[in-house]
């Protein structure tokens, strides 16, 4: 767990201010805002009832932007030297073999300047998340440390990265929406024997097997790593599943006991939710705690992170910059309508994958008679909140174009405002201005914009096709928070 101290501490001990945020949970988005509010200055405790990283499968995925946030919290290198970027997207295939879906790869760096998806284990992310923390004598980690009330912080603001089960979010009364998919899965992490051709021959990309006999995913994670996620079907004793004469016959297609060793393993109920009131007064609330989202686009995790990156940057333009507190009601207003696209696809692949009756697999086939579909991940527009008001590409992320002086656009923005654009009309602007050289610049043009207002997070706050256009969202965009975010 390297840097993260353990300190058994009372809460906000005689004699020690109150820090400005209070964050309870310290799993990944914790961490990570803990990090993104370390780097902007604020005094935070962290609060973890466990002492240990949690340590039984989950994620194994993250995207290109998410990559981008661990470079705003100065941790991207780190994360990429332990985790690997992977050009294969997903396939779903039915027990005949034949290919329903894909989910396209990217080769390269792709739009966020970083692979648009990267494969670890969560274990050790955190633990870089967590060492990262010792960075910021702001920060201070309190592991062992159970968060019983939320009136024993004394915080200005309390973040609730508690978890599913949200202490914070009950303090909060929200209330949950139910977007309709819960099903146990055997979650299981192998380590297999590199040398078995069996080994040899697993697919690169991810593989979800939509065999109505049993629906089965399979992940390259990294190294000698693999992960395989087994539904669970009626009549399974579910604390059986990892017996031997239980489990390697349901995967002995590809392995079997000679080419591989369980490492892990547990079994989840997969949820699709999404809770309305994701805040009150100075509590908040981020990741699992206000969306849960089933693993089948592997972004349940990733939208913890986008929340983190939303709200860091206001918290600090509040806190710090004399923006007003109204500025943290439009959190929840961007980021619910977002996470909630990604939770119905999640869902709707969902459907496709754990499909077992005839009448469903009859409505599958029919579908899929015309072909292999396609798709992406999404890119949702932020719903209202902090933006001018238009159609998409406003309020969606802003690509991360290579400057021509080789850096990466945000290393040359910092976490602030910035107007990117061409130079005839970024002229005598006192912002921080940014000339787009090769793919924004063409980005732009495709978009029929000569500049862009970025906020802290590179989503796109307002596009300018001429001068007064971006006189006129520079003035309304960055009168309160010039102070803040500089
Ligand atoms: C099988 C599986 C596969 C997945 N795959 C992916 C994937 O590939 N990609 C992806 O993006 N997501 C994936 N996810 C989702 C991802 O694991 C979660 O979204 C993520 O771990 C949530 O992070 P979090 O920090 O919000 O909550 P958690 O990880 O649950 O952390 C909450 C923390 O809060 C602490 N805590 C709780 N209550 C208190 C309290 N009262 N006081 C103090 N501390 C407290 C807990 O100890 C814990 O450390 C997967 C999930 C599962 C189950």
């Amino acid at each position: 767990m390297g840097g993260a101290q353990l300190l058994s501490v009372d809460v906000a001990p005689l004699g020690v201010a109150p820090p400005d945020v209070a964050i309870v949970g310290c799993g990944p988005v914790g961490a990570l805002l803990a990090n993104l509010l370390g780097h902007a200055g604020l005094s935070v405790d962290v609060y973890d009832r466990e002492t240990e990283i949690y340590a039984l499968p989950r994620a194994v995925h993250f995207d290109g932007e998410v990559m981008r946030v661990f470079q705003a919290a100065g941790l991207a290198d780190r994360i990429a030297g332990a985790t690997r970027p992977s050009p294969y997207g997903a396939r779903y295939e039915d027990a005949a073999g034949r290919t329903l879906l894909i989910r396209h790869g990217t080769e390269g760096p792709g739009p966020h300047g970083w692979s648009g998806s990267w494969y670890f284990h969560q274990p050790l992310l955190e633990a870089i998340l967590r060492e990262g923390l010792a960075r910021f004598p702001n920060v201070r980690v309190h592991l062992g440390h159970e968060v019983r009330s939320v009136d024993d912080l004394t915080a200005r603001y309390v973040v609730g990265c508690d978890g599913a089960r949200s202490l914070v979010r009950r303090a909060i009364g929200s209330r949950q929406v139910d977007l309709g998919l819960h099903q146990p899965w055997l979650v299981v992490d192998l380590l297999c024997d590199p040398a078995s051709p069996r080994t040899q021959a697993l697919p690169l990309h991810s593989l979800q097997f939509c065999d109505p006999i049993r629906p089965m995913t399979l992940v390259n994670v990294n190294g000698e790593r693999r992960r395989w996620e087994i539904m669970l079907m009626p009549g399974d004793d579910q604390d059986r599943l990892t017996k031997p004469e239980i489990f390697w016959p349901m995967i002995e297609r590809w392995l079997g006991p000679q080419d591989a060793r369980i490492e892990r393993a547990a079994v989840y109920t997969f949820h699709s939710v999404v809770q309305e009131g994701w805040r009150k007064g100075r509590l908040l609330l981020a990741g699992d705690s206000c969306h849960q989202t089933p693993p089948f686009l592997g972004q349940g995790m990733c939208a913890g992170m986008r929340d983190a990156s939303n709200l860091a940057w206001k918290l600090a333009a509040v806190l710090k910059g004399g923006a007003p507190d109204s500025l943290l009601d439009t959190y929840e207003s961007e980021r619910r309508p977002h996470v909630t696209e990604f939770i119905e696809l999640a869902v709707r692949l969902g459907a496709v994958i754990q499909a077992t009756d005839p009448q469903a697999i009859a409505d599958r086939n029919h579908r899929f008679a015309k072909g292999t579909e396609m798709f992406d991940f999404p890119q949702p527009q932020l719903g209202p909140g902090w933006r001018m008001d238009g159609a998409s590409p406003v309020g969606t992320i802003f690509p991360q174009p290579r400057l021509e002086d080789g850096r990466l656009m945000d290393e040359a923005i910092g976490q602030r405002f910035a107007i990117v654009g061409e130079r005839s009309l970024l002229a005598g602007l006192k912002t921080t201005a940014v000339l787009l050289p090769g793919a924004g610049g063409d980005w732009l043009a495709a978009h029929e914009a000569r500049a862009a207002i970025l906020r802290p997070d590179r989503y796109i706050f307002a596009l300018a096709r001429d001068r007064s256009e971006l006189l006129e969202a520079t003035e309304r965009a960055l009168l309160s928070f010039d102070s803040a975010c500089s």
